[in-house]
């Protein structure tokens, strides 16, 4: 380490004012480290303010440590575990879509196998950081989608544990087929060892780093955590590892949300280090080459998250919107891809790989924020038939959990299937919907009367429901949305 502390804090300083003026413009941070990184490293033209990356290499395996710790730390393995078939249906499909792209555009480059497998879990495993900041500023936590794209999320991180006790042994220097058998022993072996650890000695590690103090608590988990990633390095486990499932110990002790919250903002300003340094060692010169390749897997991974989000819109009953909403709220990729390629770096693969991922994570950090917001727009292009019910003329709108209407309802049918306004004033009508509170029947808003929507100004009776035929579909004129209650209390998934 021999940076001095201008340079380092001259870059770390640069990257948290890009990010701060990319927040006004809706981007997410990573994209804007990685640019100052690129911007301000050696192997670009323009001011050099850090000669060596390697220089920095400390401070930002500290950040990638740190990631995976806190990942492991607010890991609800429960709230998985109990989340049903459906979940799992949903996120396999999303995991297995993306993964087997990135598989194949791998071998099509032809870089080397296990430079493909590096590939296919860096375009495999979204930012669980961007795809959450995205649900808060979209204001999307209440829809009724979000739930299925937390568990994606949740799932994705459980794959990637398993994903990089794969990878230990194919990046380590093995030779023989019986060195490579024995390493994967290790690795898994390791696996399971700390998954006992999180199920019987959670207690006991509580006790060795637990105070009342937050300076004592902060200073002896941060040392067991370095301890137990550097231990996981040593036989041949990645530290990245290592670090996550020492956070899954520490989720089980009392000390787990003191912890969450004294290792959050080491954990930011580290990270922030980690993918500075990253783009530090990218090379100007060497985006240009894999740009073709980079753009191909940007394409591929939007065409897999769409596919996924509609499968999954399919499962769960939803419409045309939410399956937008699902596809482009994971579209973003960002710290684990790059932490799966530092350690392929860090293995001695192909060095292309580096700037290839580095383009590809730029390209989609910045693509799905603003997809993401547009969701709308894309709703109107995902034909009908691909869903389960018919939501033609709702494939815009929200479904949300949050109206608090819902013990106004009172009528569940009607045998009515006219306007009575209409018939009375002589003309017709598109679509019916029906009164939840009184069983008034009117016409849609597409229709001349727009007699559904006069009887709710008349009386504020919040909810209707369509009365089109193979459409169950309820909305709340106060919450401007489709209604529905929160996932697991369907009381029945199917359309009547
Ligand atoms: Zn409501
Ligand atoms: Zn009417
Ligand atoms: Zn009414």
């Amino acid at each position: 380490m021999h940076a001095d502390l201008v340079a380092i804090g001259a870059v770390v300083l640069a990257a948290g004012l890009l990010a701060r003026a990319g927040r006004r413009i809706g981007l997410p941070s990573i994209p804007c480290y990685l640019v100052v990184g690129i911007l301000l490293g050696p192997g670009t033209p323009g001011p050099v303010l850090i000669e060596d990356p390697a220089e920095l290499s400390v401070l930002a395996a500290l950040g990638l440590v740190l990631l995976l710790f806190h990942l492991g730390v607010e890991f609800p393995v429960e709230q998985v575990l109990g989340s049903g078939r459906r979940l799992f249906l949903a996120a396999g499909c999303y995991i297995g879509l993306n993964v087997t792209a990135g598989l194949l555009l791998g071998f099509a480059l032809g870089w080397g196998t296990a430079e493909a497998l590096v590939i296919a879990g860096g375009l495999g495993i979204s930012s669980s950081a961007i795809a959450t900041k995205l649900l808060i500023e979209l204001h999307r936590l209440t829809n009724a989608e979000t739930p299925v794209v937390l568990g994606i999320i949740v799932i994705e991180d459980l794959f990637l544990a398993f994903y990089l006790a794969l990878l230990a042994p194919v990046l380590s220097d093995a030779t023989s087929p019986l060195g490579f058998v024995r390493d994967v022993a290790i690795s898994f072996g390791f696996l399971v060892l700390l998954f006992a650890v999180a199920r019987y000695g959670a207690r006991a590690v509580g006790a060795l780093v637990g105070s009342r103090e937050d300076e004592l608590l902060a200073v002896l988990v941060v040392g067991l955590v370095l301890l137990v990633a550097g231990l996981s390095e040593q036989v041949r486990v990645s530290d990245a590892i290592g670090a996550l499932l020492i956070g899954l110990v520490i989720s089980r002790t009392r000390v787990r949300e003191r912890v969450e919250r004294l290792v959050l903002p080491l954990r930011d300003v580290f990270a922030a280090v980690f993918f500075v340094t990253f783009g530090l060692s990218i090379d100007l010169g060497a985006l240009e080459t894999v740009a073709l390749p980079a753009a191909v897997a940007v394409l591929a991974t939007l065409t897999c998250n769409l596919a996924a989000g509609v499968v999954t819109a399919r499962l769960f009953g939803l419409n045309q919107r939410a399956a937008a909403n699902i596809g482009l709220t994971v579209l973003g990729r960002g710290e684990f891809s790059l932490i799966l390629v530092t350690l392929a770096i860090g293995a001695g693969l192909d060095g292309r790989i580096g700037p290839f991922i580095a383009l590809y994570v730029l390209g989609l950090a910045v693509l799905a924020p603003l997809l993401a917001a547009k969701s709308r727009y894309l709703a109107r292009f995902i034909p009908d038939g691909l869903l389960r019910s018919r939501w033609r003329y709702v494939r815009e709108e929200t479904i949300s959990t949050a109206c608090t209407h819902l013990d106004q309802i009172s009528v569940t049918g009607t045998d009515l299937r006219e306007c009575p306004q209409c018939v009375a004033e002589g003309h017709g009508w598109v679509q019916l919907r029906l009164c939840l509170t009184c069983g008034a029947v009117g016409c849609c808003d597409d229709s001349v009367g727009k007699h559904a929507s006069a009887h709710f100004t008349r009386t504020r009776h919040p909810i209707v429901e369509s009365l089109e035929p193979g459409e169950d579909w309820r909305y709340c004129y106060l919450d401007r949305a489709l209604v529905r209650p929160p996932l697991g209390r369907e009381p029945d998934a199917t359309p009547r």
